[in-house]
C-alpha cells in the first residue's frame, strides 16, 4: 500500500526546501493532489491529514468520486485540470471550484454563461501549450495576454493564473521560465506548474501551485480505474 500521507509530508518538505533555495516563502506554494484513477477511499487519509486541494482530469470521474467526500469535508477545493468539452461545461461548473484548463474562446464563453445561469462563482486559469505541441491542449504562448484580456472584456470571465504541462522528456526549466514571463506580461500572479518529476524545478521558476499525482498516490493503473478514466489521460 502506498503511504500517501508520508509521501505528502516528504513532498511538502521538498517544496519548502526548493522555495527556500529560490528565496521564496514556503507558504506561497500550494500542493494540488491529483487524484485521477484513484478511488474515493484513497482520499480519506490525505483529507484527515489536512489536504484539501484536489485535481481531477475528467468530469465523469470527479462526479462519481467527490460529492460524497464533500459531504464529509465541505472545505474541499476541487480543480479540473483536464480538457473540457463544451457539452460537459454545465456539469463542470456545478462540480468544480476551479477550472485550470480554459484553453479556447468557446469554452471561456460557455463557462461564463454557465456560471451566470447556475449562480456559481468559480475561479479560472488559462492553460498554455507552452511547448507548442500539436497533440496538447492550451492557448499559444504568444496569445496569452490577449486571451486573458479577451476573456475579461468579452465574457466577464476573470483568469487569475496560468497552467501548463511542458513537453515530456525535455528539460522543463526553460518552459517554466517562459511561463513566469507570460504570467508577468498578462498581469497574473498564479502559476500552476510542476508535476511529480519536476515540481522542485517549477518552484525555482515561480510556481504558486504544483500538481502531484503519482508521487503521492503511486503509479496509476488506468485499466483498473473507473470506466470513465479508462481512455487514458497522461
Ligand atoms: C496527471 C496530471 C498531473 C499529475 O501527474 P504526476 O506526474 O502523476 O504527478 C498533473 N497535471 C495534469 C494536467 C495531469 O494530467
Amino acid at each position: 500500500m502506498t503511504d500517501s500521507v508520508a509521501n505528502r509530508r516528504q513532498i511538502l518538505a521538498k517544496m519548502a526546501a526548493a522555495a527556500k533555495a529560490a528565496g521564496r516563502a514556503a507558504d506561497s506554494i500550494s500542493l494540488l493532489a491529483v487524484s485521477k484513477t484513484f478511488p474515493a477511499e484513497d482520499m480519506l487519509p490525505l483529507l484527515k491529514a489536512g489536504q484539501r486541494a484536489f485535481g481531477e482530469n475528467r468530469v465523469q470521474e470527479a462526479k462519481a468520486k467527490w460529492p460524497a467526500l464533500r459531504a464529509q469535508f465541505p472545505d474541499i477545493e476541487l480543480s479540473l485540470i483536464g480538457p473540457l468539452q463544451s457539452n460537459k461545461a454545465a456539469e463542470a461548473v456545478a462540480l468544480f471550484d476551479v477550472i485550470k484548463s480554459v484553453d479556447r474562446d468557446k469554452i471561456a464563453r460557455i463557462l461564463a454563461e454557465e456560471c451566470r445561469r447556475q449562480h456559481r462563482k468559480l475561479r479560472f486559469f488559462a492553460e498554455v501549450n507552452i511547448g507548442g505541441e500539436p497533440q496538447k491542449a492550451g492557448i499559444k504562448p504568444q496569445e496569452t495576454a490577449a486571451f486573458v484580456r479577451h476573456c475579461a472584456d468579452a465574457y466577464g470571465l476573470t483568469i487569475e493564473g496560468l497552467m501548463c504541462v511542458p513537453p515530456a522528456e525535455e528539460n522543463p526549466g526553460p518552459y517554466f521560465a517562459l511561463m513566469e514571463k507570460l504570467a508577468k506580461q498578462a498581469g497574473l500572479k498564479q502559476l500552476s506548474m510542476g508535476m511529480s518529476h519536476d515540481y522542485e524545478t517549477a518552484v525555482a521558476f515561480g510556481a504558486t501551485e504544483v500538481r502531484i499525482g503519482s508521487a503521492l498516490f503511486g503509479a496509476r493503473n488506468y485499466a483498473a480505474a473507473a470506466p470513465a478514466a479508462e481512455a487514458g489521460g497522461q
